[in-house]
């Protein structure tokens, strides 16, 4: 910047002209939703002040590649813990500009899902289990959709406030459960099984763009939503599906109905919430308590 001298009423008179060269650095800053994160829960990592085109990556200590969402001089990144990842202290690491590095340190508590004391045993008929849990194919053909699927990632957010419970219905099998298939011990449950009569209304949990509307073997009639950011709900078994592949949906619109399509003993829907793979637990973004929210206050 410039000054400017004015010297008056003296022997000399006169104008004299500084200039300076400033030259200032503003430290990014970056931040953690909380410093604690319960299992089957979320974490944010939020960054500001940073230069629009500073490099910024965010890694964390287990098996998981964290996306980095760019907002101007802002940006932030989801971090979903599900119900494997162990209790105890950890860091998540950002590295920016030319290498630089810092470390955000955060606790894991411990949840007691009910997998620690509660178990499920469920029977199904032995033509379902030929063409389902005695089918390695239906395994293939589901896991092989979801993996691929789950690098979908758009940047815009579409959802808006908390998500809703796609339809009434009784929580027969919790998210974490344990189960055991016709004597067999089956997989941790990724979602939330709610049972209702056939036919009932299964509706977008918020607004999103559906990524998969199809019929697997395993998930029977199964439409996947992409809310943006990597957030995605899955709803399976359904009777019938409404909406197609491609499409935009709104919070509340009817997607489906409830069925007993692909693995399943009795009509319900299997409810479940990932983000870029990695399953969660639906209930903190149906009660509010996700910090998944304040991502919206950010933008
Ligand atoms: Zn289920």
């Amino acid at each position: 910047f410039t000054v400017t001298a004015v010297t008056e009423n003296s022997a000399y008179s006169g104008t004299a002209v500084y200039n300076f060269d400033i030259s200032y650095k503003i430290t990014p800053r970056f931040f953690l939703s909380a410093e604690t994160v319960d299992q089957g829960s979320a974490l944010v990592v939020y960054g500001e002040n940073l230069l629009e085109d500073m490099p910024v990556s965010v890694s964390v200590a287990f098996s998981y590649s964290p996306s980095v969402i760019r907002r101007g001089t802002k940006m932030y990144s989801i971090i979903p813990f599900n119900y494997k990842r162990e209790a105890g202290e950890a860091a998540v690491t950002v590295t920016y500009g030319e290498g630089e590095t810092v470390q955000l340190n955060y606790t894991v508590a411990a949840i007691e899902f009910p997998s620690d004391y509660e178990e499920q045993e469920i029977t199904v008929s032995d033509e379902t289990a030929a063409a389902t849990i005695n089918n390695s194919a239906a395994y293939t053909e589901y896991n092989k959709l979801v993996a691929e699927l789950a690098k979908i990632s758009d940047e815009e957010v579409y959802w808006t406030g908390r998500f809703i419970q796609p339809c009434d219905g009784t929580v027969t099998s919790d998210y974490a459960y344990t189960r055991y298939l016709n004597g067999k011990a089956g997989s941790t449950h990724a979602g939330v099984d709610l049972a209702c009569d056939e036919g009932t209304p299964v509706c977008a949990s918020n607004s999103g763009r559906v990524i998969y509307s199809g019929e697997l073997q395993m998930s029977g009639n199964t439409v996947i939503i992409e809310h943006g950011n990597g957030l995605q709900t899955k709803y399976l078994h359904m009777s019938a599906r409404n909406v197609e592949t491609g499409e935009m949906v709104v919070q509340g619109q009817q997607i489906g109905a409830v069925g007993m399509t692909g693995l399943a003993t009795g009509p319900h829907l299997h409810f479940e919430v990932d983000v870029s793979g990695a399953c969660i637990s639906p209930w903190p973004l149906l009660d509010g308590t996700s910090p998944i929210y304040k991502i919206q206050d950010f933008q």
